[in-house]
């Protein structure tokens, strides 16, 4: 080998290294990380007008309980001073395209979109969160562990998904399944109004943190009862000048 090839190999070699110095490229997660940022919430209800969703005898029309809880947890978020857009805040139908839409429209902000499951295992039981970009996790895992806080809650887990509302999404988004429209227990709990609000409290509890970290979330009346005299939570006004 003569001197000009050998300098020339060290010079590729060492140009290689430099190379896999710099590691492997960032996975593209297809988010701008708004994680713990974000000043807007899109309140997701899945289904709506003539698509039903699940619909069990135990637990009703799945639509109707995902509007209900979505209304109840953009109530809680309005509270403490986040802005809020629902993709549906009546009982219509809106394609998955126009829901990501609406969820792309908003800066700075996060989705989440409320679903009840369904099963034709009737015993089977639990919560169930879904994300699909890595800046995502945290949210969808801050909001399971929350759930999980609801007596006699059973933790199903964490899942990455390929929903459509969570692929193309451009802002964190998750997708949480409120439990089993097909469970009896299940079912029966996504009726009741107080429940409903448990599950809404819980979710907005770990948005809250989620933004501005823990203790800030003060659970609203009707969730919790608070000593007298203490209205609706809200964030400390140290945090309105973020
Ligand atoms: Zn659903």
């Amino acid at each position: 080998m003569s001197r000009l090839s050998y300098r020339l190999l060290i010079l590729i070699f060492s140009g290689l290294l430099a190379a896999c110095a710099t590691g492997p490229a960032p996975v593209e997660t297809g988010t701008t990380n708004t994680s713990k940022s974000f000043s807007t919430v899109v309140v997701d209800a899945g289904h709506g007008g003539k698509d039903n969703g699940a619909y069990r005898k135990f637990g009703g029309a799945e639509k109707l309980a995902t509007l209900d809880v979505a209304k109840r947890l953009s109530r809680r978020l309005r509270e403490s001073d986040l802005k809020i857009v629902m993709t549906r805040s009546t009982d219509v139908f809106i394609p998955l395209e126009q829901r990501v839409a609406i969820e792309n429209a908003q800066k700075n902000s996060i989705f989440v979109s409320i679903h009840f499951n369904d099963s034709r295992r009737r015993g089977i039981h639990g919560f169930e969160t879904y994300y699909h970009s890595a800046n995502s996790f945290d949210l969808a895992h801050r909001i399971q562990s929350k759930l999980m806080t609801i007596p006699h809650s059973a933790n199903r887990g964490v899942h990455s998904a390929n929903f459509r509302v969570l692929r193309l999404a451009k802002y964190p988004a998750v997708l949480v399944e409120c439990g089993f429209l097909s469970n009896r227990l299940e079912g029966g709990e996504a009726r009741d109004s107080e429940y409903r609000e448990a599950l809404a409290d819980r979710i907005a509890e770990a948005i809250v943190e989620q933004r501005y970290g823990p203790s800030v979330y003060h659970a609203s009346k009707g969730a919790v009862a608070q000593p007298p005299g203490e209205g609706p939570g809200l964030a400390p006004s140290s945090l309105k000048h973020d």
